[in-house]
């Protein structure tokens, strides 16, 4: 079975694409559409979805199909269920999903008349009804008796709010009762059952990518992974722009990243699916690669019958056969450290528009431990000790840069002792900027495309020297301000109340901020918006163009004033565009949706 160097691909199988497979000689003639574009490794096989559940048989005929090929075979499942529930008069079937009432049961019953009124439709499971969790739990141990790995799509949560629910919640938020809940839920209804089953079987949960909203409906970091063998994380993207869940793109790179520093060396993989990419099969192929940027190890597509005979399929085969060719040269990744702590809301997916605008990011879990600069968010602020944390960081000589949702979420809680910024609930829009010059004088005006609205922060002067000022009339207003602490340095950077908002600010702006934040790294990008860099710790990096059209000279700049540049897939050397006393420059065209690998050559 030919498999890829530095990667595996992995095909996944709903019950409905089991449903669809009448014949195994049919099967075999279809199954070469993907032998012929991919080197496919594994296969997820379902054992229920909705009011779906294959028979034993046809999943053990699955099964030696794929070990007879030489490839790896799991089970999967899918918490979705049919219910039955109130329908409104004026909303059709195509209506509101929603959870009430009970399940249905297994796939028989389904069928069942729907009153009027009332309506059929899947929804994730309610986890205090005693009928729907000895359900679930039967078909955990069925999956366990078959297969010795099984992964759970990410609709393992509960949003669940009938009258049940309400009652076992009680007093506590929502938050509190389903982080509760669905712990339990992970250890007596899916990881003892499956085990006292199959005491092999490794258990997998996947989490979704819409990380900001894991408490809210029970997925818990802080304690499922310590229950299930292995994590796993979609990395399906797709088109932000045209999504209900708008998660920026650069998030199929940062989740895995920040689920990594969780529990290194146990995450399984990344996961796509095709939804909104067909308008840009980029979209697609993107998300693929960004995975493997982040250096995971696997690659789910989700479903066979999705993407059989489809045209995501040969391109996406020709660009992992491109990648598989460089990213073994890719060392591990770093950037600048940002604070994500467990259950944390405030600045969602603010580390991925700055990560589009060209800082190397590295989500962590924890308060990160290194001397270097590390950012602290809206998001940081959830970790009742950061202050003491940050005190001590920067006594040790390491540096911060606070954005203003973190200033906001820390007035009353001590900051004043860090930095004289403070948070305003005033406003200012604009698109002319001021960057830092000699003593107290800006050395130049630049304009956006458009204005931006940001929140307006107020600092005392000579206290804090402003470095980017957004001017606006007869006045201006910090976007960046730099103070000093103990040892460290203190940057304040001012967020627009609209996170995209970012890409308005003109190159010169961004290239300020990168230069700054990314002094730790050696490395700076200068240019347009929508170009990442990607950073790897042994002196490679990848710079990857997330615009939809043009192509576009960024400037490469290295500390140090003799350095040499080869892109790794030529293995030509760059030359040279610029040296300067401490830095070298190189110029690089780069295509939209395209990427490049480089090596700096000591
Ligand atoms: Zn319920």
């Amino acid at each position: 079975m030919p498999r890829y160097k530095n990667f595996d691909i992995a095909i996944y199988f709903t019950t409905r694409c089991i449903a669809s497979i009448h014949s195994m000689e049919a099967f075999e003639k279809d199954f070469g559409f993907f032998e012929k574009h991919l080197k496919c490794s594994k296969v997820y096989i379902e054992t229920h979805r909705d009011d779906m559940d294959p028979g034993r048989e046809k999943l053990l005929q699955l099964k030696q199909f794929f070990e007879n090929k030489g490839i790896e075979v799991s089970g999967a499942i899918t918490t979705t269920f049919m219910k039955i529930s109130r329908n409104k008069p004026m909303i059709d079937e195509t209506g509101i999903y929603g959870c009430g009432g009970s399940i249905l049961g297994n796939a028989g019953n389904a069928e069942q008349q729907v009153e009027k009124g009332y309506k059929k439709e899947w929804a994730t499971l309610c986890y205090t009804d005693e009928a729907s969790r000895q359900r679930f739990k039967e078909i955990v141990e069925f999956a366990a008796s078959i297969f010795d790995e099984i992964i759970l799509d990410d609709f393992f949560f509960t949003n669940c709010t009938c009258p049940a629910c309400i009652e076992s919640k009680g007093e506590k938020s929502w938050e509190a009762f389903r982080l509760e809940l669905m712990t339990e839920v992970s250890e007596n209804l899916v990881v003892k059952p499956a085990k006292a089953v199959n005491p092999q079987v490794k258990m997998i949960i996947k989490y979704p990518n819409w990380y900001e909203a894991y408490q809210e409906t029970g997925y818990n970091p802080e304690t499922q992974p310590d229950i299930f063998d292995l994590v796993y994380t979609g990395t399906e993207t797709r088109d932000t722009n045209h999504s209900m869940q708008h998660l920026p793109r650069y998030g199929s790179y940062s989740i895995v990243r920040w689920f990594e520093n969780l529990k290194p060396g146990r995450v399984g993989g990344g996961w796509i699916d095709q939804w909104n990419s067909i308008q840009n099969i980029n979209y697609y192929i993107e998300q693929a690669m960004l995975t493997f940027f982040a250096k995971g190890k696997e690659l789910t597509l989700f479903c066979y019958s999705w993407l059989f005979d489809t045209v995501y399929i040969p391109p996406l085969g020709h660009e992992l056969e491109r990648l598989d060719r460089v990213i073994g040269e890719m060392g591990n990744p770093v950037g600048v450290a940002v604070y994500e702590p467990f259950h944390a809301t405030g600045e969602e997916h603010l580390y991925d528009y700055l990560g589009m605008a060209g800082l190397a990011f590295e989500p962590m879990h924890q308060f990160p431990d290194k001397r270097s600069l590390i950012m602290l968010t809206a998001n940081s602020a959830k970790d009742a000790a950061v202050l003491e944390k940050l005190k001590a960081h920067l006594l040790e000589g390491g540096d911060v840069c606070l954005t203003s949702g973190f200033l906001k979420e820390m007035a009353g809680r001590g900051i004043d002792e860090i930095t004289s910024a403070k948070y305003t609930d005033k406003k200012v829009c604009s698109r002319d900027y001021m960057i830092d010059g000699h003593g107290s004088v800006f050395q130049g005006s630049f304009s956006g495309r458009d204005e931006i609205t940001l929140p307006m922060v107020k600092y005392m002067n000579n206290a804090a020297d402003c470095l980017i000022a957004a001017a606006k009339n007869d006045n201006n207003f910090p976007v960046l301000l730099k103070n000093s602490y103990g040892k460290g340095i203190v940057y304040t950077l001012t967020i627009p109340d609209d996170y995209a908002e970012i890409y308005q600010y003109p190159p010169e702006v961004l290239t300020v901020i990168r230069q700054y934040l990314m002094s730790d790294l050696g490395i700076y990008i200068e240019g347009r918006e929508k170009i990442a860099l990607f950073l790897y710790d042994n002196n490679t990096f990848i710079l990857d163009s997330f615009r939809s059209e043009y192509s576009t000279r960024i400037k490469i700049h290295l500390s140090g004033a003799e350095c040499r540049l080869m892109e790794i897939r030529s293995g030509k050397e760059v030359s040279v565009f610029m040296h300067k006393d401490s830095e070298t420059v190189f110029e690089i065209e780069i295509q939209p949706m395209f990427y490049k690998a480089f090596k700096i050559l000591q």
